[in-house]
């Protein structure tokens, strides 16, 4: 590992900022699902970052891939040209993707992902003279984005409410947390239970004025991994078609492989009419997404005078032959059949220590897009008290141990701190018991504070 001498991890006050003052260390190499800082502290990306790096870092084909493309271009604005790297992506990724899902958008992450679907389902209204739908329906709690556009349909009230002022409000329904609400999940009673409210919510916001529904087939940050219970993505599959509303698919983190199948929804076989995909498709190595939409969708839009929408940076070269070299690496190395078989270990592992840590209340998730959330007591899942900020301390005792993990506290008025485990899908056994290990330490260090 080579620390670079010219950066010194005690630094002055920075010009740089982010959500907070936390000052974290500087970063001086990482490979694979390693981290180290300059002074030589080695972290094991227990979260992929933000459930990015999915390949794990420094990938030596990527890196190689993406230099081979900076010695040809790096930019092609897309009224002048066209790249071949963005061509042959966008073919890869519709060969990815469910039968029928032919054509692909970029974007350089996943609130533009979002956006552009919300843009693209609108103006297809419009060009099939379905003027009256804008509505665009979401769940609660549900993380699409920070634009106004993708947070008007997040539900997440310290991210929206204070922009409210500033976005068009759209209707809700709860996320079927059945662990909640003490319902089975392998039940198909407990699915149509939940996809009945959106039937509700549609009829009661009135058909005709409903644009799309939005929904991550499995969730990310806002449910810590949230897997829907048996029936509900046909089922809302189902309610869409039969209302004429889009089904839109956020697979901005459950996208790319990580679940162990490469979309979200194919553990269910359900076929939505847009896609939005970002973190593990460009995997930290340029920001990269995709919005991805059936032909039928986007051929009366194109027909109707264009799509009224775009980024710079859209498509851009060396972000696409980054993307190229990422999908060849999943395949090559069969990260998704690894992503399966490590997460099955991961889960089992994290739900053995249940056992010795009863504030471990649920844990959740499908292959190594995988959660586990803390409570004050298993039985009635009542959360811990607010003011003891699970949710930061526990990040930080296993950051000191030297793992990376994710969390989020849900403020929904079912308040909870949940998780997220999801190293890269390159993970090993090892990895698996050297998370564990880290996280049993984390997890001790924080319970004198959890039981006071
Ligand atoms: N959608 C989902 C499900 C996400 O998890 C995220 C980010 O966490 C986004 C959209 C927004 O993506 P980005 O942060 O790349 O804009």
């Amino acid at each position: 590992m080579n620390i670079p001498p010219n950066l010194p991890n005690a630094r002055p006050e920075s010009h740089l900022f982010y959500q907070t003052r936390q000052r974290r260390p500087l970063l001086a190499e990482a490979r694979d699902v390693y981290m180290w800082n300059v002074e030589g502290k080695r972290y094991l990306d227990g979260s992929s970052g933000a459930m990015v790096s999915n390949i794990g870092h420094s990938h030596p084909h990527v890196l190689a891939a993406m230099r081979a493309q900076m010695e040809k271009s790096t930019f092609g604005y897309r009224l002048h040209f066209e790249t071949d790297p963005s061509e042959r992506l966008a073919a890869k990724t519709a060969a990815l993707m469910p039968e029928g899902m032919e054509k692909v958008f970029f974007v350089s992450g996943g609130s533009e992902a979002v956006e552009s679907a919300l843009k693209l389902a609108r103006q297809y209204a419009l060009a099939i003279g379905q003027d009256s739908r804008w509505k665009v329906i979401s769940r609660r709690p549900s993380y699409h984005g920070c634009t106004l556009g993708a947070l008007a349909i997040t539900g997440y009230a310290p991210l929206t409410d204070p922009f409210a002022p500033m976005m068009q409000a759209m209707p809700k329904i709860p996320a079927p947390r059945a662990y909640l609400d003490g319902l089975d999940p392998e039940d198909p009673a407990t699915g149509a239970h939940y996809a009945a409210m959106l039937e509700a919510e549609i009829i009661a916001q009135g058909p005709e004025t409903v644009l799309a529904f939005i929904v991550e087939p499995i969730g990310g940050a806002s449910t810590g991994a949230l897997v829907p219970p048996e029936g509900y993505m046909q089922a809302v599959r189902d309610i869409c078609t039969r209302h004429g509303v889009l089904l839109i698919h956020d697979e901005v983190m459950c996208g790319g492989g990580r679940t162990g199948r490469f979309l979200g929804a194919d553990h269910w076989g359900v076929v939505p009419d847009i896609i939005a995909i970002s973190k593990g498709f460009g995997a930290g190595y340029a920001p990269l997404g995709a919005m991805v939409a059936q032909d039928r969708i986007v051929g009366p839009v194109l027909d109707g005078g264009g799509f009224l929408h775009g980024y710079t940076y859209a498509g851009n070269p060396l972000a696409c032959a980054a993307g190229l070299a990422v999908l060849s690496v999943i395949e090559a190395e069969g990260l998704v059949g690894n992503a399966a078989r490590i997460g099955a270990l991961l889960k089992s592992r994290l739900e053995a220590l249940m056992e010795p840590f009863p504030f471990i209340g649920d844990v959740r998730g499908k292959g190594l897009l995988l959660a586990f959330e803390l409570v004050a007591d298993r039985q009635t899942m009542a959360p811990l008290p607010a003011a003891m900020n699970a949710y930061v301390d526990l990040v930080e005792l296993a950051y000191a141990e030297g793992l990376i993990i994710y969390s989020r506290r849900t403020r929904d008025g079912r308040e909870g701190d949940h998780f997220l485990i999801c190293p890269p899908m390159t993970a090993t056994e090892a990895h698996v018991d050297e998370i564990i290990e880290k996280l049993t330490a984390a997890l001790k260090a924080f319970a004198p504070q959890a039981l006071r």
